[in-house]
């Protein structure tokens, strides 16, 4: 499909076809994996998230639970503050469940390390981290992602559910954006 790519974007670092082909392979990884296990309990975290854990439970060949939690991100900023806060905690109580941690990036690896210690105080029976794309470069945390999509250079990025002051989360592919874009929009 020929598309338009937003104005916004400097280039499209990945197209939809590829990240979905991609998202298959985890989903055939991970059904095998948890191929033992009756239950296994996917957690989102809202917002950037929510693309590809409807696609990941789309491709899955198995029983599946969802659940989400939010958490403070960026703001209106493409930097990173250290600081995270749970906006929405879980529904579920996840003691003695299998639990897959769907994260849209990891970056610095400050809110995963975060999320895995707190969920690792409710007893699961197993915790796994899943993240779509992973900055290898900018790590500060050292938290282990079970299951990663892309390693990507490290550039902002937006679409497939990643926004930049809430805008283009519904861009089909994920693209680098034009870093005028955020420039302009911290002077004003
Ligand atoms: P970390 O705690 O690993 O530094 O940051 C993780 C969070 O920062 C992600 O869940 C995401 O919300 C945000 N983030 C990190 N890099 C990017 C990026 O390139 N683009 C967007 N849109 N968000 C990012």
């Amino acid at each position: 499909m020929d598309r338009t790519v937003h104005p916004d974007i400097a280039y499209v670092l990945l197209e939809h076809e590829r990240i979905q082909q991609r998202v298959q392979a985890l989903a055939d990884e991970i059904t095998r994996d948890y191929a033992n296990t009756q239950d296994l309990l996917l957690v989102g975290v809202l917002k950037g998230s929510v693309m590809f854990m409807v696609d990941m439970a789309r491709s899955l060949q198995r029983h599946v639970a969802l659940d989400f939690i939010a958490i403070s991100s960026y703001g209106q900023s493409t930097q990173t503050s250290g600081v995270v806060r749970l906006l929405k905690d879980l529904d579920t109580d996840i003691g003695g469940r299998h639990v897959l941690i769907v994260e849209d990036i990891v970056d610095s690896g400050l809110t995963l390390a975060y999320l895995r210690e707190s969920f690792q105080r409710r007893n699961p029976a197993s915790l796994r981290i899943c993240a779509l794309l992973s900055k290898p470069e900018r790590r500060q945390a050292d938290v282990t992602v079970d299951y990663t999509g892309f390693d990507i250079p490290n550039e902002f990025v937006v679409g497939y559910g990643l926004d930049f002051a809430e805008r283009y989360r519904n861009l089909p592919y994920i693209g680098v954006l034009r870093p005028a874009v955020y420039t302009q929009n911290a002077e004003s």
